[in-house]
């Protein structure tokens, strides 16, 4: 068996893993590192402009070019969860593997939308797979194990091959209670745990920050004490979060409700992300509140609530402060709403820690403060895995192997420190780098 680590092993972004045994070649996730495209887009570069050797040149994309000589080899495509870091590459290089892409529906639908997104058509078979069920490809039966995570329908995959199961665990948390979605499959990571784990894939954001991740309620909670703790009968409310953030935006429109406030969700992302999760059935926002992705019907529903500030509750992007956003845009008076002194910004998330992302945000928080705004900040708990978490999800399945992932070498260290923790020796654990594979 052969690991190749092709993306995401020298940044938080552009993931891309591959396993190879005997003749079958399976691709784990083709992401973006949306960094690299949003410094070029700011010096002024047009993205349509790229082609995917240039994705590729810049760091958006993973350069996928050892597989190249393998890739009559390759089976399949398999994406984990529907966040760009993990699909966001797939219409660029997914047309250089002739193999189906699986995921499972909210993946796959979220996939449909960002590929119309990108005007791509592919050949690849899309194959939406239900989460706890598996899908054989070649002689590698592909499963999808049920997680938590900050977006829906998150999967484990477990690649079992005649030389032993491969877990990859790239993204997670142990939420056991996520607002919309069930616990995490424990049952089957604990049977996992007894079959033969030859190696983990797992990442690493996360390890050096000690304890267990807060639950996707400590959230919620967080957020009905600043949208429902004080009076603010007068102001207007504008709340941020990730787009695919679905359970956060269900508690938004929840406490909207509460408050008598039509809740409206804004932006084109938004939209996106909503849509897949309608048209699946998994919610249904658009029961009772807006969603509005187009720009000339944004500003129309910005100037009538601009008149009635006190009706409404703003759901929108731009939490990193990413210009062009439709914060950024309100903050900037690019839009028809103006922002008054004392209106509340609820910012549910946290800054990215990239250097752009640190830069966009500071300045639209300088933006906020100039106007008086209220500004509420870090109402949130993260999707991603803490070290008592990964130490769990490592003795449920007892690896062989461990293979840090998804983060820079420091992350991964801190993984590899945990494990050194557990007993895991330097061989069994694998620091891998860009491009780089080791025999298992
Ligand atoms: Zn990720
Ligand atoms: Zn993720």
């Amino acid at each position: 068996m052969e690991f190749f680590s092709v993306g995401g092993y020298s940044e938080v972004g552009k993931n891309m893993s591959a396993v190879k045994v005997n003749d079958s070649i399976i691709i784990l996730d083709m992401g973006m590192f949306l960094p690299a495209l949003v410094d070029f887009e700011e010096g002024g570069g047009e993205r349509r402009n790229l082609t995917t050797e240039g994705l590729i040149k810049l760091g958006a994309i993973p350069n996928d070019k050892i597989l190249q000589p393998l890739k009559d080899k390759v089976k399949g495509i398999v994406l984990g969860h529907c966040h760009l870091d993990h699909i966001g590459a797939t219409s660029f290089l997914a047309p250089h593997y002739d193999a189906p892409i699986l995921g499972t529906p909210y993946t796959m639908e979220v996939l449909k939308h960002e590929l119309i997104n990108e005007r791509v058509k592919l050949n690849n078979k899309l194959i939406g797979v239900n989460p706890n069920s598996t899908y054989k490809l070649d002689n590698i039966d592909v499963e999808f194990i049920h997680m938590t995570h900050s977006t829906l329908q998150t999967s484990l995959v477990a690649l079992h091959t005649k030389e032993g199961t491969i877990l990859y665990a790239n993204d997670f948390k142990f939420d056991n209670s996520p607002v919309i979605q069930k616990k995490p499959n424990y049952k089957r990571l604990k049977q996992l745990g007894k079959e033969n784990v030859i190696a983990l894939v797992v990442e690493s954001l996360y390890a050096h920050q000690e304890g267990k991740t807060p639950s996707e309620k400590v959230a919620k909670e967080m957020l009905k004490d600043v949208m429902l703790g004080v009076e603010s009968s007068e102001n207007a409310i504008i709340a941020t979060t990730f787009a695919s953030h679905i359970s956060r935006l269900k508690s938004m429109a929840e406490f909207g409700e509460k408050l008598n406030r039509k809740v409206v969700f804004l932006g084109r992302s938004m939209m996106k992300y909503i849509d897949a999760a309608e048209s699946l059935k998994l919610v249904n926002f658009s029961k009772k509140a807006d969603v509005i992705g187009y720009s000339d019907k944004v500003k129309r529903k910005l100037k009538e609530i601009n008149k009635n500030r006190n009706k409404y509750v703003i759901v929108c992007t731009g939490g990193q402060g990413e210009p062009g956003s439709i914060l950024d845009r309100l903050a900037s008076r690019q839009l028809p709403f103006e922002l008054m002194k004392e209106d509340h910004v609820i910012f549910s998330n946290r800054t990215i820690p990239a250097e752009i992302n640190i830069r966009n945000r500071d300045k639209l928080e300088r933006e906020l403060k100039n106007k008086h705004v209220r500004v509420f900040k870090d109402v949130h708990s993260s999707g991603h895995a803490y070290r008592e978490d990964l130490r769990d999800l490592i003795n449920m399945v007892k690896p062989k192997c461990i293979i840090p992932a998804h983060g820079p070498l420091e992350k991964l260290n801190n993984l590899a420190s945990l494990a050194f923790d557990m007993g895991y020796s330097k061989k069994e654990v694998k620091i891998m780098e860009d491009g780089k594979n080791v025999n298992v």
